[in-house]
């Protein structure tokens, strides 16, 4: 199912992080997540066939693009951040437009995906063949809707990864988890270190990861919080519980700053995000 706020996502011009250090920088030097009209859409393929030639890394079937927007076609190009000590690939799977995300500790080549959505092989093309291939070692998976996880146990049997998720959903998931993490928890792969943040809500063991970067937070929030709202609830006993949280450990915590990735569609700021946290408090959803 796809679990994003009724009504969608508005799409508007985003704050935005400062460029990444690799990003060249071109068609728009901002991180910004937007419509593209028809001449930015031709500057988009023409990057991607600057990429093609220039990054000697292009060893896969899906093509990454260096030029991060925080927007992935179902199907489509990966795209690619450089935040120093890590690297963010995010790549759109499955017929529900779902994000996995590959974050690559740039010291050890060891890495971590969020969420085998869908599409194993795509993700194996992600992670790339060759003598510079990173370590896929770890797996967390965000919860336990089968959208999350259809490609769960490829994956996991490809790279034999350490499979990781909340107690509370690992049950629902269909392989083994050989570790699970509560709020407050790390996970730590290389040099990298995620935050576990345990949002209640969505499903009972939704958990979002943080990385605090040199250029302010990253935080991967799941289907527990997208642009324009929190994910799907099923009662209003649930709705109040992920509010509540989201308020309490994401949004309170947490600078305007604060990039985010959802499971699905494209990514936005908590400072773009927190002026409209009343509203959806007032309308139940
Ligand atoms: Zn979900």
């Amino acid at each position: 199912m796809f679990d994003g706020p009724r009504g969608g996502a508005p799409a508007a011009v985003i704050p935005s992080l400062s460029p990444p250090p690799s990003s060249p920088g071109r068609c728009h030097p901002a991180d910004v997540t937007r419509p593209r009209s028809p001449a930015e859409s031709a500057c988009r393929v023409a990057a991607a066939d600057v990429d093609a030639e220039v990054t000697a890394a292009k060893v896969s079937a899906v093509d990454v693009l260096d030029e991060y927007t925080g927007h992935t076609d179902p199907g489509g190009a990966a795209i690619r951040r450089d935040l120093g000590p890590l690297t963010i690939s995010k790549v759109s799977v499955g017929p529900m437009d779902n994000n996995a995300y590959l974050l690559v500790c740039t010291a050890t080549h060891e890495a971590l995906l969020i969420d085998a959505a869908n599409e194993p092989e795509r993700i194996a093309d992600l992670v790339g063949s060759g003598p510079d291939r990173p370590e896929l070692r770890h797996l967390v998976t965000t919860h336990r809707h089968d959208d999350h996880w259809q490609a769960l146990g490829a994956v996991a049997g490809m790279f034999q990864t350490r499979q990781i998720a909340h107690p509370l959903d690992a049950p629902s998931l269909p392989i083994p988890m050989d570790e699970v993490v509560e709020d407050g928890d790390t996970i730590a792969f290389g040099e990298i270190e995620l935050e576990v943040i345990h949002l209640r809500g969505h499903t009972p063991g939704s958990i979002a990861l943080l990385y605090r970067g040199a250029d302010g937070p990253h935080l991967f929030t799941g289907d527990s919080l997208f642009p324009g709202g929190p994910g799907k609830t099923w009662s209003a006993e649930d709705f109040g519980s992920l509010v509540g949280d989201l308020e309490d450990r994401v949004f309170g915590p947490l600078p305007d700053e604060t990039w985010f990735y959802p499971g699905h569609g494209d990514d936005s700021t908590l400072g773009r995000e927190r002026p409209s946290l009343p509203e959806w408090k007032a309308r139940g959803w």
